[in-house]
């Protein structure tokens, strides 16, 4: 039923180790990794091919269901809108079903999934949530940027308008359970119901596939689509964007899409949390004597007053001065800027300094090391 030999496609025998299916995947993926093919669309579907394949094969019971002929890639199976490809007519009126029940029952007749009674109800099969790398300048992560990302979404296929039988025929009714998908066993207060082992949960048998689809009724089509990133992110936020993943097979919620960015190193300024990073730099002699230096902030230059006798690693709190918070804290939208000074050695003296700071040296009196005696 499945369109797709993934063995094939991996180049491995059908009765391959998880360890050749690894090699084998690895090895593919290498070569067509979109990294190595920049803007080559064959490649990019190639790479597509093998990385589902790896997936169905590197999961055992994937791997089982799909070599029963029973794992349905994308979806798995139809959605409401597909149901008036089998001519039956508008599925929410519930005209012409040739079984009885409701619209629950529909769903769960067409996600084919295990399906408990009784009286915990029903659940409706949710979409995969899908998760996209992006990566962004230092500088719009602090103003937040409009992303183009390709996602996959699974449509109807249109030769079959999401029947899954070759244009012409029609999908039969499954004899075995009685086109329901699934069969029930009594168990006291439960009925434990089961996708039915002949039609694989479908409730439908088709003779004779729609060649364009492989019988799935359904395609796995990339759309680009643009995700706003908020203000502030920074390197390893997740964004959640709820209902943009994957379709629910079958009239399932969607899931979830998850953009992770990725944020370029900035030449001096850097990221805590919400607050911006810079290490400012001074001479021995304006950190003992002190100095106002003009410093780069993420709103322009500001001048920051150095105290005489400031040391090495002393850190400047600007307030207000750091990223946009995601979650405003206690009434603050902005993080701050830490400046952290770095009193920097001179590594090469000239004769004069040379004679200068040796002039120093004997005149500094106090021991500083008194402590460690
Ligand atoms: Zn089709
Ligand atoms: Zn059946």
């Amino acid at each position: 039923m499945n369109g797709k030999d993934y063995y094939r496609i991996l180049g491995v025998p059908r009765n391959a180790t998880k360890d050749e299916i690894k090699k084998a995947y690895r090895k593919l993926a290498q070569k067509y990794h979109p990294d190595k093919n920049p803007n080559n669309k064959e490649a990019e579907d190639k790479f597509k091919e093998i990385s589902e394949a790896y997936e169905v094969l590197s999961n055992d019971e994937k791997r089982s269901l799909y070599d029963s002929g029973r794992l349905f890639t994308g979806t798995g199976g139809f959605r409401p809108e597909d149901f008036t490809g089998f001519g039956f007519g508008d599925f929410s009126s519930g005209q012409g079903f040739t079984f009885s029940g409701d619209l629950g029952d529909l769903f769960d007749l067409l996600t084919g999934g295990t399906r408990f009674t009784g009286r915990s109800g029903r659940r409706a099969q949710r979409g995969a949530d899908v998760e996209v790398n992006v990566t962004l300048p230092f500088e719009d992560s602090l103003k937040g940027a409009y992303v183009p990302i390709t996602v996959k979404r699974t449509e109807a296929c249109p030769i079959c308008r999401g029947t899954g039988a070759a244009p012409g025929t029609f999908p039969e009714s499954c004899s075995r359970c009685g086109g329901r998908g699934y069969v029930s066993q009594n168990q006291g207060l439960f009925a434990l119901s089961r996708p039915c082992p002949e039609c694989g949960g479908r409730g439908v048998i088709i003779r004779d596939p729609c060649s364009a689809c492989g019988g799935r009724g359904s395609k796995v089509v990339p759309k680009n689509i643009k995700v706003r990133i908020p203000p502030g992110v920074s390197d390893g936020s997740r964004i959640r964007f709820k209902g943009k993943g994957e379709p629910g097979p079958g009239g399932g919620p969607p899931g979830d899409l998850y953009v992770v960015t990725r944020v370029t190193k900035h030449p001096y300024f850097g990221r805590k949390n919400g607050n911006i990073t810079l290490e400012l730099p001074v001479t021995f002699a304006e950190a003992a004597l002190g100095t106002e230096v003009m410093i780069p902030t993420v709103d322009g230059k500001v001048k920051l007053k150095i105290p005489a006798g400031t040391q090495s690693g002393r850190v400047f709190r600007l307030k207000g001065k750091g990223a946009p918070l995601l979650k405003s804290k206690g009434g603050k939208d902005r993080g701050d800027m830490l400046v952290t000074v770095k009193v920097i050695v001179p590594a090469r003296l000239s004769e004069k300094e040379k004679e200068l700071i040796e002039q120093l040296g004997r005149l500094e009196t106090k021991d500083i090391r008194a402590h460690l005696k």
